[in-house]
């Protein structure tokens, strides 16, 4: 590992999506920020898979629903790195329930840690990125963000705030050479994934155009090259097969 490698920070990484995603750019030689919340035994497996990989991660506890606690996660990477190169907005939780039902928790519960988290975890790194004038930063947002969800409006909520969110950061932080992207990833069979398959499984087999679900390790290397490429910035990539 270079002492001078690229930095990358992905939060919820102790799991599913942002698991793979770690690993993904510690795989292409990046030096990894871990961040999770709750499950510290699996942040710690993540933090042996990648010191086998040759680099030593800093492992970070945050709960990235308070603007304090990424504050700190934030300074504590500049600390030991100096430097950020790639944010992956990944943390994410569901609270389903028809909105008629949905309780006030239910709905503040989910924004806080997808929107508002996205949102802290953004503000804060690009303030780093701005000093290098280099940044890519991707929030992983959701199908149903464009498409709407019947059980689940304070998810898809929040996911279409993320593209918002997305769409305004790549404007405003375009002349500090930030990119900001949003990936839309397929169905996967996470802890998120598996918790809604039983109900969902034939609708999302019949709506995919390939007939199968997208793989999770091809997600990862497609968050990696969006954060590599110099080009585009404010887009929202659909790394699905269910037509919009
Ligand atoms: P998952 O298996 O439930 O994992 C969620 C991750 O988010 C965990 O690592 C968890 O960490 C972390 N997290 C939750 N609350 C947090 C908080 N307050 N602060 C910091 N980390 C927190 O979910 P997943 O399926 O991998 O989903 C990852 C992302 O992809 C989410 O944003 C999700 O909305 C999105 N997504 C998933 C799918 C899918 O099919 N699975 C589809 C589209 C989009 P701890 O356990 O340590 O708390």
């Amino acid at each position: 590992m270079k002492a001078d490698a690229p930095v990358a920070l992905v939060t919820g990484a102790s799991r599913g999506i942002g698991r793979e995603i770690a690993l993904a750019f510690a795989k292409d030689g990046f030096r990894l920020a871990i961040n999770y919340s709750r499950s510290e035994d699996k942040a710690k497996e993540l933090e042996k898979a990648v010191a086998r990989l040759g680099s030593k991660p800093l492992l970070l506890k945050a709960d990235v629903s308070k603007s304090k606690e990424v504050q700190t996660l934030v300074a504590e990477v500049m600390k030991n790195w100096g430097r950020i190169d790639v944010l992956v907005n990944n943390a994410g939780i569901t609270r389903d329930r028809t909105i008629l039902k949905m309780t006030d928790e239910e709905w503040e519960d989910v924004v806080r840690v997808n929107l508002n988290g996205a949102f802290w975890c953004l503000r804060d790194c690009s303030k780093a990125m701005i000093e290098r004038k280099e940044g890519a930063i991707i929030n992983i947002s959701s199908i149903v963000a464009v498409r709407g969800s019947v059980g689940n409006a304070n998810y898809a909520a929040s996911k279409a705030g993320l593209i918002a969110l997305t769409k305004s950061a790549a404007k405003e932080l375009g002349r500090f050479n930030i990119r900001v992207n949003a990936v839309l990833p397929g169905f996967h069979l996470t802890d998120m994934g598996r918790a809604v398959w039983g109900k969902y499984e034939e609708r999302i087999r019949s709506e995919h155009t390939l007939g199968r679900l997208t793989d999770i390790r091809e997600l990862a290397q497609f968050v990696l090259f969006t954060a590599k490429q110099k080009s585009a910035s404010g887009q929202v990539f659909n790394f699905e097969s269910r037509v919009i």
